[in-house]
């Protein structure tokens, strides 16, 4: 770029030869156009640099996650067994250790599971399924199994017989970590509403919690790879920050459109529509 810039300004004073100081031109035009350069080249690296960065810091936040979301669980698994080992407890408390450990290994699993896919996902570009799914049984069945592991109140107002050509896993995934994230981000007395509408061959999913909502400047990132909202909140609650990433990608290769809106008087839906 530099040498064509540079060939056009020499062979423009060639032509105009008759101007005078033909040599101040050609020495502050050269200047000119290398600073130019210079400047240009310091701000991309810049750019680069820092967006670098920025990946290390949020995979660096990623791996704490991880490791503090893997020992977690471990530990207290551990703990229960270690107590259960012993002879005199009370089979009250035993049936409680034992939910415990078992709510404790669905977290683990889901984690795992996560971690895989999320790095599955990077490698697909489009998906080889041509298989017809039952997508509105497969959200119910996700819906009343959450509602049966948390115990929280999920209203459903789900149409039936809804079948799309999809990786039926992967819509268990796209499932699990929204209706995972509208419990992790709201109170456990609020209520969460799932709806699957259609209309004249356009479907819509609605996933509404009242929980803490999320601000219009965090709206796009928090479907980056391993964002977690740095508010007090967030923080701690348990997450690795891929969950919406993993969510965006199975999106992206449904051609499904996502969006986040503000529920109103407060948390946040997602709206997911795709063609049927
Ligand atoms: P994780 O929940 O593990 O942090 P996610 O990728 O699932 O990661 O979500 C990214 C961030 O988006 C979360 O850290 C949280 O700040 C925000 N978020 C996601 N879902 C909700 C929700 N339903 N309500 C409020 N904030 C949310």
């Amino acid at each position: 770029m530099y040498v064509l810039l540079q060939l056009g300004w020499w062979g423009y004073l060639i032509i105009r030869e008759d101007l005078p100081g033909n040599r101040t031109a050609m020495v502050i035009g050269e200047g000119l156009v290398f600073a130019a350069i210079l400047i240009f080249a310091f701000v991309k690296l810049q750019q680069g640099l820092s967006r670098e960065i920025n990946l290390v810091r949020k995979e660096k936040n990623f791996m704490l996650a991880v490791s503090h979301e893997l020992k977690t669980p471990i530990a207290a698994i551990k703990l229960s067994l270690d107590a259960l080992k012993r002879n005199d407890l009370p089979l009250q408390k035993q049936t409680t250790l034992l939910h415990h450990s078992s709510s404790e290994i669905r977290r683990l699993q889901s984690l795992t599971d996560n971690i895989l896919l999320a790095s599955q996902l990077d490698q697909i570009e489009t998906t080889k399924t041509t298989q017809v799914i039952p997508f509105s049984e497969i959200l119910l069945e996700e819906c009343k199994r959450f509602q049966i592991i948390n115990g929280r109140d999920i209203t459903m107002n789900i149409i039936s017989d809804v079948h799309i050509r999809a990786d039926s896993e992967m819509m268990r995934a796209l499932f699990s970590n929204l209706l995972d994230n509208a419990i992790k981000y709201s109170s456990p007395e609020s209520s969460i509403q799932v709806s699957l509408t259609s209309e004249s061959h356009q479907c819509q999913l609605r996933i509404a919690d009242e929980g803490i909502g999320i601000a219009d400047s965090e709206k796009t990132k928090i479907f980056e790879r391993f964002y977690r909202s740095n508010d007090e909140i967030t923080r701690s609650a348990h997450g690795t920050g891929i969950g919406l990433y993993i969510v965006k990608s199975i999106c992206q290769l449904h051609h499904f459109k996502i969006k986040v809106e503000n529920n109103l008087p407060q948390g946040s839906i997602f709206i997911i529509q795709f063609a049927v």
